[in-house]
């Protein structure tokens, strides 16, 4: 793909790893502001800044928000591969032009700016903003439905990451999942839902070029009170973005680049015969499942019994001195059949220490887990990873 000997050299090198709140962003607002008509269009519960982008001119509007859920920043790296993109001057000019005619995007890169400083899904007041679309309670909220109103758009992109554990057959991580938000408790197919199903659908066949079997469908249920189901129970096309892992990929450099191609699919840079039956098709993508865990021990023997059994540990992502600590947690012991690991290992069945005690508890920080009696036989090791 011609777009992708573009990406490689020029994505947003600026932005990388997960960590990324205003002080990040800030210098590029500053690029850009040559470039797109950005503003600030409000402050958020703690006074910081929340900026717009506008891009366009063009008929059909087009509604972003990422960073909702302040630790989820890989679809904001997107959005500036994307900005990227569209403001230089060397490649692709007549398609960017004919985009800046045809659409006009607004786009919010950091919706929650203090969860984001403070790497959280809440939001300072610890409020998760994507279930506050009814009460409208905190000022993100009431900044995202402001610029709903005002932008009056034609399509909305309600941007995320999910968690490692989603996966699809095959033993595939979910890379990317997309979701049309039902606009009712009944999950009917509105007539904005299916055009929402309309562009997955081409999503999913461009990314499927790129990384099959590694697109997902999100879970489907009607919650009022999310605003992406909110704004499509209001008639107005919406579509849920979820960037997820790939092998090894904790710092989302690679579903990032993903979502830089879903939206050059979104916005006609790349085209893709529509399906006739949209749904039909829609319905065909995988749903996700959680299948997948960040690591798992197999073949334990834990106590004075000989019961063998598995340990599944869990990456907490924790904020550390201006990076993000990949903490690794046990949280499972069960036998985690049906279950994959991102990462595995076989005990054979030996007794383990685990920080060098026998008995287990769930949620307790794993530095180290050896084999009792040979305690130079490591199954796992705490790696001190930053992303
Ligand atoms: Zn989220």
């Amino acid at each position: 793909m011609e777009f992708s000997a573009w990406y490689k050299d020029h994505f947003e090198s600026r932005l990388t790893g997960r960590y990324i709140h205003t002080k990040h962003i800030a210098p590029l607002l500053d690029i850009y502001g040559h470039e797109f008509s950005i503003s600030v269009i409000g402050s958020s519960e703690k006074g910081k800044n929340i900026h717009c982008i506008k891009m366009g001119t063009g008929k059909k509007v087009v509604l972003a928000w990422s960073q909702m859920h302040g630790n989820e920043s890989t679809t904001t790296k997107a959005i500036f591969d994307f900005c990227k993109f569209i403001a230089q001057k060397s490649s692709f000019q007549a398609e960017i032009g004919e985009f800046l005619d045809s659409f006009t995007f607004y786009c919010i890169p950091i919706l929650n700016p203090d969860g984001a400083e403070q790497y959280s899904r809440e939001n300072a007041n610890n409020i998760d903003l994507n279930r506050d679309a009814r009460e409208l309670s905190q000022a993100e909220s009431k900044i995202l439905r402001k610029i709903f109103e005002e932008s009056r758009p034609d399509l909305c992109l309600n941007l995320h990451d999910q968690r490692t554990i989603y996966s699809l057959p095959d033993k595939m991580p979910a890379t990317v999942s997309f979701l049309a938000p039902a606009a009712n408790k009944a999950l009917d197919i509105t007539t904005s839902r299916e055009t929402a199903m309309k562009e997955i659908v081409a999503l999913y066949s461009v990314l499927s070029e790129l990384i099959p079997g590694q697109i997902g469908r999100y879970d489907d249920s009607f919650n009022d009170n999310c605003m992406g189901d909110s704004f499509q129970m209001e008639g107005v096309p919406t579509l849920l973005f979820e960037a997820g892992h790939s092998r090894g990929d904790y710092r989302r450099e690679k579903s990032r680049e993903y979502i830089f191609y879903a939206l050059l699919t979104l916005f006609g840079f790349i085209t893709v015969e529509k399906s006739k039956n949209a749904v039909d098709a829609y319905y065909l993508i995988p749903e996700n499942e959680e299948r997948f865990r960040d690591v798992i021990i197999r073949n334990v023997q834990l106590g004075d019994t000989d019961k063998v059994t598995s340990l599944a540990i869990r990456y907490e992502e924790v904020l550390e001195n201006d990076r993000i600590r990949l903490v690794p947690i046990l949280d499972e012991i069960g036998d985690l059949n049906g279950f994959f690991g991102h990462k595995e290992a076989d005990a054979e069945g030996v007794k383990i220490l685990l920080n060098s005690h026998e008995i287990l508890s769930i949620g307790e920080k794993v530095s180290i887990i050896v084999s009792k009696y040979a305690i130079n036989r490591v199954f796992f090791r705490d790696s001190l990873t930053f992303i």
